[in-house]
């Protein structure tokens, strides 16, 4: 189910710690360790799978909960004004930890891009 040498496994594990914002049975959602905005949290599924496009009929449900979530999250993380949703699909996109994340910036005006 999980992956031994992934490193937001191990961080699901508590084997990493994390600075942890949100937990339930499907999802962990914590702070980035290197912020790129004032607000910058991942949020991910506690069933590890690498990429956005290996999403089958069960990681689309983990994916639709996390997707369900991440409006109440973001509110009551400071991000009540708005938010950028992020989600680095491999090599070209600069996908570092391949464990699907949904990186969550804002607390700020972000920057177009
Ligand atoms: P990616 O480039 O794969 O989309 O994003 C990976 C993110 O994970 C980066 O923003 C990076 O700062 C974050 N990250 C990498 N290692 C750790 C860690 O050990 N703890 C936390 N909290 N974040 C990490
Ligand atoms: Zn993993």
């Amino acid at each position: 189910m999980n992956d031994k040498n992934c490193l937001f496994c191990k961080i699901i594990s508590g084997g990493i710690p994390s600075a942890k914002v949100y937990e339930d049975e499907k999802m962990l959602v914590f702070k980035d360790i290197a912020p790129k905005a004032k607000v910058h949290l991942l949020a991910i599924p506690k069933t590890h799978f690498s990429l956005l496009s290996d999403m089958d009929a069960g990681s689309a449900e983990a994916v639709k909960h996390i997707l369900t979530k991440i409006p109440e999250i973001a509110k009551e993380n400071g991000c009540a004004n708005g938010y950028r949703l992020i989600v680095n699909q491999g090599d070209d996109a600069g996908q570092e930890v391949k464990h699907l994340h949904f990186h969550i910036l804002g607390g700020e005006k972000l920057n177009l891009f």
